[in-house]
């Protein structure tokens, strides 16, 4: 308790008193009377306990009350109390506002009172409660917004407009992007400030019509009636804006972009529940599609998201079981020239528990976002190489290529991991190939650089896999030093055709040429591709349908192995 110096009741609180005291032990709810004359206020220990204030009997009550005040309801406070003191039109006061309690936080307090005036029409007297309106009724404690609960009623609301006047509108849910690392490198109060700093952000860039909400974590809500596409397409750019450049709080710096899931109603959901839900459905969608973006909900997609949660269970399971359900299959590569075969890509393959094969285009994204791909990745390097070792056997020098994920590379010990399984099983590092995939967002080249580097080092050859789909391919092969590009078969597929297409094709490759990098092409599926992409640009490898699917273990031995010169099919 703050410490003030003992005020004295004036004689018509000292009357009251007797009942005030026993009211004080019959009600939870905060008590006071007050002496307008005399300036002096009576106050319940409830009150002075839960806001920290500095006695029960006190001589300027607004003083201590109205810095506690939210901002936000400062002017409703002062308007309240102008209707009785200076409008003089009512003698009832009867207010909802958010007070700071003494733990720091805001708390909406229902506040109610009579006032009692003398015969020359001032005021004497005025007496009242006020309560807590309980957790619904909170505002958030970090941001002062309002919390959760008045954003499911406020949407509410909404539905009920709608089924008045037949107007829809928008959900918006918005999420900090990385807002755990913020967390996690600083610490939880520096966690708050950045939250408080974003919401006034927010607040400043909403249209005046629209109200913000905090919602769980580091989640806002928007309720948008009457909005369209545009509308809110609009309203995520300028979400967007406001935290487009790195800020800095008490001298540390953060960069925090906001992901955001919408939701039209009635078209996704008449219920809040529903549109609750969808909305958080896209939320998610938009983060893992790579965040700083804006998800509208469509069923097709929250489909695609249910499935995905479940496979991401399955997968969890499958890897916890020693990647049970996972296998390889091998797509040979040839020598352009000779058509001799001369290696594989291992491609992974995954079977659900229910017995369902799935792309891996779907699978392994999962695996990526959650990490997992480093245990699996980890056993096809460890079970490409078993391989690897066995059909060297029967052709020596055969090469194997496995893919890469950037996930695996940053974690450390993958460097030692594929120098200590090269050195198991007995291998040339020169036959082993580790491919990167081209569209990979590359956050730092410096270390991608010297990890490619240690590898080189050590005799094993790195791959620029899908070459030309990024946005990137030359930075690449300026910034990365690397001994094969694989071309993709976007610019394959019509090289027969398109003579654009061929001369990138041909340039690329004496690019490649020029600075002894070796040129793979991709999905090589027809004679007439082949014939090109040898005679003309003089490519170094191929792989494609055109020589062989992708086939497990035993049919690739019985399918091309054996022949060691693969036919065109
Ligand atoms: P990728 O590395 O570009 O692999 C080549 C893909 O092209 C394979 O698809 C292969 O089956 C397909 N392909 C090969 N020849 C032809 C052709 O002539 N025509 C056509 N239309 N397609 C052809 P797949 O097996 O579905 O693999 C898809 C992608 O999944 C791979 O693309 C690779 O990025 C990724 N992936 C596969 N295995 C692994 C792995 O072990 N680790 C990681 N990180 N990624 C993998
Ligand atoms: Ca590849
Ligand atoms: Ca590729």
């Amino acid at each position: 308790m703050q410490q003030e110096k003992r005020t004295p009741l004036s004689p018509i609180l000292r009357r009251i008193k007797f009942y005030f005291d026993l009211l004080t032990k019959t009600s939870e709810s905060y008590l006071y009377a007050v002496d307008i004359q005399n300036k002096v206020v009576l106050l319940s220990p409830n009150l002075v306990a839960d806001f920290d204030l500095p006695g029960t009997v006190l001589k300027d009550m607004d003083g201590w009350w109205r810095p506690l005040l939210h901002p936000e309801d400062q002017a409703a406070y002062a308007d309240a109390l102008d209707d009785i003191f200076v409008r003089k039109d009512t003698d009832n006061y009867d207010l909802e506002y958010r007070v700071k309690n003494r733990h720091g936080d805001y708390v909406w307090i229902h506040g109610r009172g009579r006032f009692l005036r003398n015969e020359a029409g001032g005021i004497a007297f005025f007496a009242g409660w006020m309560s807590r309106m309980g957790r619904r009724n909170q505002a958030d404690s970090v941001t002062g917004l309002l919390n959760k609960y008045q954003f499911e009623q406020a949407v509410k609301l909404a539905l009920q407009t709608y089924r008045q006047t037949d107007t829809g509108g928008a959900l918006m849910v918005l999420g900090l992007d990385n807002f755990k690392i913020v967390n996690e490198t600083y610490n939880r109060f520096l966690g708050d400030q950045v939250l408080k700093t974003v919401a006034g952000q927010l607040e400043n860039i909403l249209p005046a019509e629209l109200t913000l909400y905090k919602l769980d974590g580091d989640e806002f809500g928007i309720v948008y009636p009457g909005a369209s596409a545009e509308d809110v397409g609009q309203l995520f750019m300028n979400v967007q804006k406001c935290v487009a450049r790195p800020q800095t709080l008490d001298g540390k710096m953060y960069f925090c972009t906001i992901s955001g899931g919408t939701v039209f109603y009635p078209q996704s959901g008449k219920d809040y529940l529903v549109l609750h839900k969808h909305a958080e459905a896209a939320l998610d969608l938009a983060k893992r599609d790579g965040k700083n973006q804006n998800c509208v909900f469509s069923r097709e997609q929250y489909n695609r998201w249910v499935r995905s949660l479940a496979m991401r269970d399955d997968l969890k399971r499958s890897v916890e079981n020693g990647c049970e359900g996972f296998s390889l299959f091998y797509q040979p590569q040839v020598c352009a020239k000779t058509q001799r075969l001369i290696g594989a890509e291992a491609l992974l393959r995954w079977k659900t528990p229910k017995g369902r094969m799935v792309a891996p285009m779907e699978f392994i994204p999962i695996l990526e976002a959650t990490k997992m791909i480093i245990p699996v990745g980890r056993w096809v390097a460890e079970e490409a190489m078993k391989v690897c070792r066995k059909w060297q056997q029967q052709l020596p020098g055969f090469r194997m290529s496995i893919n890469i994920s950037y996930e695996q590379i940053k974690e450390l010990e993958f460097q030692t991991f594929i120098h200590d399984r090269i050195i198991h099983y007995g291998l040339n590092p020169a036959t082993i190939t580790l491919e990167l995939t081209e569209s990979t967002v590359v956050s730092d080249w410096t270390f991608l650089n010297q990890q490619f580097d240690l590898f080189r080092r050590q005799g094993v050859n790195i791959a620029i896999d899908d070459f030309g789909t990024g946005y990137s391919s030359l930075a690449y092969l300026k910034n990365l030093p690397c001994d094969v590009v694989k071309i993709d078969r976007a610019f394959v597929r019509d090289i027969v055709h398109n003579e654009f297409d061929r001369r990138l094709v041909d340039y690329t490759v004496r690019l490649c040429h020029s600075v002894n990098i070796e040129a793979c092409i991709e999905g090589v599926e027809r004679a007439d591709e082949y014939d090109f992409l040898v005679q003309e640009c003089k490519a170094d490898v191929i792989q494609g349908y055109l020589f062989g699917r992708p086939a497990s273990v035993p049919d690739f031995e019985e399918q091309f192995l054996r022949s060691g010169i693969l036919e065109r099919k």
